[in-house]
């Protein structure tokens, strides 16, 4: 018997960590849990802790760690606090493969560690390619860290391309949901609130993720993801806006065959392909009766409605530390509009000027990442207290 997969879950109280650890839960054969990490979620993480006795559990907000620590006392499981700890134990020897599902840029750091340490990388989060595409993908090459990507659309392009023999790309056929307000006109998306924004009609995610869905941004942040992830110009990249949901994305070659990937939308596949790969394993999920779906549906994206998606396509055509400021601009504003502080399309406006404003640096080094973030976090702030 082969020795089982050592996995470290940083996030593992979100909603990608939870599907995670359902996969392990089906497969305990096959995988067991090293690592589990969470911002916030101590009593979550307490329980995870003790189902899968795991070794190390880090909460990243150290003034939960009391807690934590004297909750699990009893087991033997070493606690720690902070980022630098995660970092650190990402990092480490006993570790084989690292989740990456943490929410926005804190989890860049965790993973730019682990890619150092040239872990298998399977990667849920996606600011760390929006914001440090070029850096993450040289440091992965250069230290031999495979990246599996786990979201369901590049999942799905990374499986159609496993056939491909070395041909080229001709274009990615990026597929969108369209989010709750797909079929809303501007004026009514335009007085939108938080809770509408939530209802995302497919899939269910966090609420940072579901607003990214709202505004289409989080489609914007996949387009930078897959240049990265792909190697291909923004320009061979089209979203199709599929409401169903079913087609998780395709690639199309130079001779017009298009390779697709269909399931229903069910992260607990694409994240168990990223664990076992190239295996695949059964983790419970609905199987697609063709006959009874009847036909599937597909049409443009309307960019009047969803500027963000413009918004994304521009920051990576500029390139450098244009996607770091966009990310750290939409963070502050889905908070701010999470909040109730600011409306729907004030968060495009905010991201505009942030942008407008930013000093480009053309090859961003780990350094100017951090800065660009900061400064347009700055920004975004300054801008939103005036909402
Ligand atoms: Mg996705």
């Amino acid at each position: 018997m082969t020795a089982k997969r050592r996995i470290a879950v940083l996030g593992s109280t979100g909603s990608i960590g939870t599907q995670t650890l359902d996969v392990v839960r089906r497969h305990p054969d096959l995988f067991e849990i090293e690592l589990i990490s969470a911002n916030n979620s101590a009593d979550l993480l307490i329980e995870q802790a003790r189902e899968f006795q795991v070794n190390n559990v880090v909460i990243c907000n150290e003034a939960h760690y009391r807690k934590v620590a004297d909750a699990l006392a009893d087991e033997p499981v070493k606690v720690f606090a902070g980022v630098d700890s995660l970092c650190a134990l990402a990092s480490a020897e006993d570790v084989d493969i690292v989740v990456a599902a943490m929410v926005g840029f804190s989890g860049l750091k965790p993973t730019l560690a682990a890619v150092q340490a040239g872990k298998i990388i399977a990667l849920a989060n996606k600011e760390t390619l929006v914001a440090a595409g070029p850096l993450v993908m040289r440091l992965a090459r250069e230290n031999g860290a495979p990246i599996i990507p786990v979201d369901s659309e590049h999942s799905a392009i990374f499986q159609c391309l496993l056939g491909a023999c070395d041909n080229p790309i001709e274009k990615i056929h990026l597929t969108a949901s369209g989010g709750p307000f797909r079929t809303w006109s501007r004026e009514r998306i335009a007085s939108a609130t938080c809770a509408d924004a939530l209802k995302h009609p497919n899939w269910n995610m966090g609420a940072k993720i579901t607003i990214d869905s709202a505004t289409m941004m989080n489609k914007g942040f996949e387009v930078i993801e897959a240049c990265h992830l792909f190697d291909v110009p923004a320009e061979k990249i089209e979203v199709v806006v599929h409401p169903e949901s079913i087609v998780h994305s395709m690639v199309e070659f130079a001779d017009g065959a298009v390779m697709a990937q269909l399931g229903h939308p069910d992260m607990r596949e694409p994240i168990a392909l990223a664990l076992a790969f190239p295996q695949r394993l059964p983790v419970g999920n609905r199987k697609l009766d063709f006959a009874q779906l009847g036909s599937l549906s597909f049409s443009k994206p309307d960019l009047e409605r969803f500027p963000c998606l413009s918004l994304a396509y521009d920051a990576i055509r500029r390139g450098g530390n244009v996607p770091c400021g966009l990310n750290a601009a939409n963070e502050e504003a889905v908070a701010a509009f999470l909040n109730g502080k600011i409306g729907f399309y004030d968060i495009p406006e905010i991201l505009s000027s942030v942008l407008d404003g930013l000093v480009f640096v053309p090859e961003p080094g780990e350094e100017d990442i951090f800065n660009t973030h900061e400064i347009a976090t700055i920004r975004a702030r300054e801008i939103i207290s005036t909402k």
